[in-house]
């Protein structure tokens, strides 16, 4: 629900196999898995484990599956909150909330922290000093950093932030031992949007010869997210129709659909 402060996930059942593409991204977030489930052979020569990382890339392309895989992976439990709620709903009490969170998943470790939207607290400070909530965050912000500089090498819990703005970020949340590695997650090329299709159609009675290489053609500019929704939508359309499978057409129907959500949206941005 909404007015949660933040999910405790301590069965996640999100693995790898649940996030398609993003080669690049899963082979590093690989080696926080490795960290988690076995520290000691990382510390054992001296070396500290990184505290966090930060997930950077535009809307919908799978940060909050990434992370959740992480902790599927290593079976740890997921604790999660977004930037936005929290500037939103949690007027006043940011930095205690922070201070529950972390000590929380201390109990839990090793454990995962997942911090959406990140860039609602972590905006650079001293920036937009007409905003009246600017000291909260600012608060909710110090008290982010303090934890992380508080953990212990051997603390074992690893904080994962996703933003699709890491320029706006405050610098300090950047500097070693807080989020000091950057993973990048990109829209997906025709090939991943081949492999997203694959993950999403799986459980849809498609029609037969369906031909997913077309789809993934018509897709340009999508998102993963984009994708699983054209692949809901074409499901709904077919159905509607009273149709026994879910065939060309109700995808080329669902990709119109979504285009013209997408150019809208587009339009409030500009
Ligand atoms: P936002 O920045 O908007 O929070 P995000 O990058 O965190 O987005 P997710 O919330 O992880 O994106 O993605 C939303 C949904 O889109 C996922 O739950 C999944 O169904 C689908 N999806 C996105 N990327 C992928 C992917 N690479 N493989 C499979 N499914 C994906």
């Amino acid at each position: 629900s909404k007015a949660k402060l933040f999910d405790q996930n301590t069965e996640v059942k999100t693995t790898f196999k649940d996030v398609a593409g993003l080669e690049g991204a899963k082979e590093e977030v690989q080696e926080i898995v490795d960290f988690l489930k076995n520290p000691e052979k990382y510390t054992s020569l001296g070396g500290k484990i990184p505290k966090g990382a930060l997930l950077v890339g535009p809307p919908g392309t799978g940060k909050t599956l990434l992370a959740k895989a992480v902790a599927g992976e290593a079976k740890v439990p997921f604790f999660s909150l977004s930037g936005s709620d929290f500037v939103e709903m949690f007027v006043g009490v940011g930095a205690s909330r922070v201070r529950d969170l972390f000590k929380q998943a201390k109990e839990k470790s090793p454990a995962i922290i997942f911090i959406d939207e990140i860039d609602a607290i972590g905006r650079a400070r001293g920036k937009n000093a007409m905003s009246g909530s600017n000291d909260e965050r600012e608060n909710t912000l110090n008290q982010l950093l303090t934890e992380m500089d508080g953990f212990g090498t051997n603390t074992n819990v690893i904080v994962l932030a996703a933003t699709n703005r890491a320029d706006i970020l405050d610098k300090a949340l950047m500097r070693a031992g807080r989020f000091d590695r950057q993973i990048f997650v990109d829209l997906p090329d025709v090939r991943e949007r081949k492999e997203i299709f694959e993950v999403h159609l799986r459980p849809l009675k498609k029609a037969k010869g369906l031909d997913i290489d077309f789809l993934s053609k018509q897709t340009p500019g999508f998102s993963g997210a984009d994708i699983a929704n054209v692949c809901n939508e074409a499901a709904l359309i077919a159905a509607r129709q009273g149709k026994k499978s879910v065939d060309k057409q109700d995808f080329l129907d669902a990709v119109d659909r979504i285009v013209g959500g997408l150019e809208k949206k587009n339009k409030i941005i500009t």
